[in-house]
């Protein structure tokens, strides 16, 4: 989703002190801990005042054990900084790409930490693919401003410690894990640089951490290395945590399989796992990894008296009877709340949330719809309930978000044992609310870095609930502030109770049916958008925007839904210019003088919040000259890919193969079949059936075998994808335009039915292709030859074979990205693959 002139920039509603409460940790409700060791580990974490903040370049580079092992129990303030949001990976559970599997694995990355209790940042920075240097990750993120979001980091976090998890050598591989290091050991002293993002110090003040480390892969003690930067430092994250009940490095299994989308399922390890990470630069470290740094409250003028209370409440809580630790925490409140520092700012929520969970004070609000469009009104519930014999009463409860949301005071509302209070507000939502679309999609991307217009809003994991409520509780002479998002709470008869973020959406949402739309002849062709109402009543008018040179019939059709959640689809004609064209073609509804050109798509996967996003509502528009002699296709879907839509827009008929069709369906009925990403890794009926398959080639058959990839955990029959045997290998080409030869210009393949030339493989996107066949039985012939800078020629990326009467075809060039992305070449050429039996006879 790359524009959007629907969605406008949110108004600034941060303030600094929410900020820091947006940064302070994961939410108090903690699936995993509940009770006596949620409140006992409260309040260890109190007395702690130590941070470490981890540097990687995607979700997964991070330590799990290390975070676990410092936030769960060192009770520091632990973060990791991902660079990117993983968004040029593939995905194992479904068929986002991109920026929307970014999305996805936000959210992963974010249930990660509920596990291992880290905090999660991430800079501007896009995952782009698999890049093989520093130079050219660096130069496409834009250097400078990924460094200063590295930088904004550290200056907000105020890290103790650094750990980047690669020192930024060329010895690490893929080019951005060289770049975080690189980046990560610039930052540390730029941050402390006044002069360095000057602009920043508007907001931040300059921090020096004490140490940079990086990721010590040793598994026994290493020797010093001769500049004196030996290992100093020696974690064992394999210890056991008795309150938690697991250790360190079983926690990370639990966190890291949270990386569902990258197949990341983790062993729960138990026994001893130490590691050493190595000084890179700052104060050198004698064994601990805070050795040098007072992590008490004696760091803090004047924190010594909180210190010590704290102290004195961990150790006299009883989990029997949590709330006799309150008034000692309401004794340390007025001492916090009088020392200026961030650090007393955060440990005054962390103080509150304290006090909450020992006084089993629970706190809620509802409402009973997730969408609301700008203008409607929304009746807001709250339920405060005190579980405890603790005396507490409601003060307020306030609003919090947009402009104009109410708020409530009251004298003094008693709240009596086990006795809910439940109130509610009516809150309308201003006119010009922007609607729910996360701050990194709101403007089309720079290279391969977002646009994010609000400087505060940048590092952050996700936007801030776009309305929260405010509680003000009476707890003895001390008032409290907690605050919670406002959520609509429900019942699924499967999930049991189920809540989900309240979004904001416009009156319509308006989407072209087809990504892209592909004329592969001069024949007009009809266009469908879908409009989906998210009110009652909706009216107005729909009309496509297309470039010159294309015609749409008709100008424009108005349309009435009576009820929300309705859908309705109108039609256009579309006639495409004679030769070759490309362009855009955008949906525009008119809703009561509002232009609206965004659709609205929901990503939802077991155990992660739905997430709500506005894709521009526009299309590709490709004119290419695109034959083919294969009509029936069937297609067995792997991991997840769009490639079916292409081959329709080319005027296939596509059927999907499930298990049943495999086994026992008429494949002959089939001009080509054609295997999905990745189907030999997730499809294991494609192995059993490998048999089937052959013989419909022998008898005529043509199969084309997209990418799989050989990880030791694949079934062995890797090897057994085509007729000949064929290993699949890591070689991969991932600069985009890397030249292609054609190693048999006068090979069938390349002539029919379309004659396919050297422009064929411009425009393409993101890469070439990946996991090349390493060694092939010489009965294949290899197509093409493409390799990156400076590496040596790869001639795996497709290979063809005749077998029988049919046709092999073995191509892991990534069809996967060019399809989708309307590349006019890869339409061309994927029709002579699904053609060859017929052609190349
Ligand atoms: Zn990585």
């Amino acid at each position: 989703m790359t524009s959007g002139s629907a969605i406008h920039a949110g108004a600034r509603l941060i303030s600094l002190p929410l900020l820091l409460s947006l940064l302070h940790g994961p939410a108090p409700a903690q699936r995993n801990l509940a009770g006596a060791v949620q409140d006992q580990l409260a309040l260890e974490r109190l007395k702690v005042l130590a941070s470490v903040l981890m540097i990687g370049a995607h979700p997964d580079d991070e330590n799990t054990a290390l975070l676990a092992y410092l936030a769960r129990g060192r009770k520091a303030r632990a973060a990791y900084l991902s660079l990117t949001r993983g968004e040029g990976g593939q995905n194992l559970i479904g068929a986002e790409q991109g920026e929307l599997l970014g999305l996805i694995r936000t959210q992963e990355l974010l249930a990660a930490r509920r596990i291992d209790g880290a905090e999660q940042f991430f800079t501007r920075a896009i995952d782009f693919g698999y890049s093989k240097s520093a130079e050219e990750t660096l130069a496409k993120w834009g250097r400078a401003t990924i460094l200063a979001d590295v930088v904004w980091t550290i200056r907000r976090f105020r890290p103790d410690v650094v750990v980047i998890m690669s020192a930024g050598t060329s010895l690490e591989g893929h080019g951005h894990h060289q770049g975080a290091g690189i980046l990560g050991r610039e930052a540390f002293s730029a941050a402390a640089d006044r002069s360095r993002f000057p602009e920043q110090l508007r907001w931040v003040e300059p921090w020096q951490a004490k140490r940079l480390l990086a990721r010590g892969y040793a598994s026994s003690r290493p020797q010093a290395t001769g500049d004196g930067t030996g290992p100093a430092v020696e974690i064992d994250t394999g210890e056991f945590d008795p309150l938690l009940g697991f250790s360190y490095s079983e926690i990370a299994g639990m966190s890291r399989s949270m990386h569902r989308t990258q197949g990341m399922g983790a062993p729960e390890r138990r026994g001893a796992a130490k590691s050493y990470p190595v000084l890179v630069a700052g104060d050198p470290a004698r064994g601990d990894i805070f050795d040098g740094i007072d992590t008490t409250w004696n760091r803090l003028p004047g924190g010594a008296p909180a210190g010590k209370i704290f102290e004195e409440a961990a150790r006299t809580f009883r989990p029997e009877q949590p709330e006799k630790t309150v008034p000692l925490l309401l004794q340390a409140r007025p001492l916090v709340a009088a020392i200026k520092a961030p650090w007393a700012t955060l440990k005054l929520q962390e103080l509150d949330e304290a006090i909450a969970l020992c006084a089993g004070l629970w706190l809620g609000a509802s409402t009973e719809r997730h969408a609301v469009v700008p203008g409607e009104s929304l009746q807001v519930s709250f339920e405060v309930i005190n579980r405890s014999r603790t005396s507490l009463a409601l003060r307020s409860v306030r609003l919090e978000g947009m402009a104009g949301a109410p708020a409530a005071e009251f004298a003094a509302a008693p709240l009596a044992y086990n006795e809910p209070d439940r109130r509610s507000l009516k809150v309308t939502i201003p006119a010009d609310q922007p609607y729910s679309q996360p701050f990194w999609l709101q403007k089309p991307s720079q290279g391969s870095a977002y646009v994010v217009e609000d400087p505060e809003m940048v590092g952050l994991p996700e936007p801030p609930a776009i309305l929260r409520a405010r509680f003000r509780i009476q707890a003895g002479s001390e008032e409290i502030d907690l605050v919670r998002p406002v959520l609509r709470r429900y019942v699924d008869r499967v999930e049991g109770e189920t809540a989900r973020p309240l979004v904001v959406v416009p009156p319509v949402a308006v989407s072209i049916s087809e990504p892209v739309v592909m004329f592969p002849d001069a024949q007009a062709k009809t266009v469908e958008v879908l409009l989906r109402s998210n009110v009652a009543g909706a009216s107005g008018e729909l009309r496509l925007e297309a470039p010159a040179g294309w015609r749409v019939q008709p100008r424009a059709a108005s349309f009435r839904v009576p009820e929300a959640g309705q859908e309705t689809t109108l039609a256009f004609t579309l006639s495409a210019p004679p030769g070759p064209a490309r362009g855009e073609l955008r949906a525009v509804a008119q809703v009561s003088g509002r232009e609206i050109s965004s659709g609205m798509q929901v990503i939802a996967y077991p155990g992660l919040p739905p997430q709500t996003v506005f894709p521009p509502s526009s299309a590709g528009l490709v004119r290419a000259d695109v034959r083919t002699l294969a009509r029936k296709v069937g297609y067995v879907m792997g991991a997840g890919d769009e490639a079916p839509r292409a081959l329709r827009q080319m005027g296939c008929e596509v059927t999907l193969l499930g298990a049943d069709e495999l086994a026992r369906g008429d494949l002959s009925r089939f001009d080509a079949i054609v295997t999905g990403v990745r189907a030999y890794n997730v499809r294991a009926d494609l192995a059993a059936h490998h048999q089937r398959l052959m013989d419909y080639v022998q008898r005529g058959g043509t199969l084309v075998v997209q990418y799989n990839v050989a990880d030791g955990r694949s079934p062995a029959s890797l090897e057994k994808i085509g007729p000949y045997p064929l290993r699949v290998g890591r070689d991969r080409v991932s600069v985009e335009e890397a030249p292609v030869t054609f190693l048999n210009p006068k090979h069938p393949l390349l002539a029919a039915p379309n004659q396919i030339g050297e422009e064929d493989f411009r425009g393409w996107v993101q890469e070439r292709g990946l996991n090349f066949a390493s060694q092939w039985d010489p009965q294949y012939e290899p197509l093409f030859e493409s390799h990156d800078p400076q590496e040596e020629p790869l001639r795996g990326g497709t290979l063809y074979a005749r077998y029988g009467k049919g046709a092999y075809v073995f191509t892991a060039f990534s069809w996967f990205r060019q399809l989708p992305a309307g590349v006019p070449g890869a339409f061309r050429i994927f029709a002579n693959f699904l053609s060859a039996a017929r052609s190349a006879q």
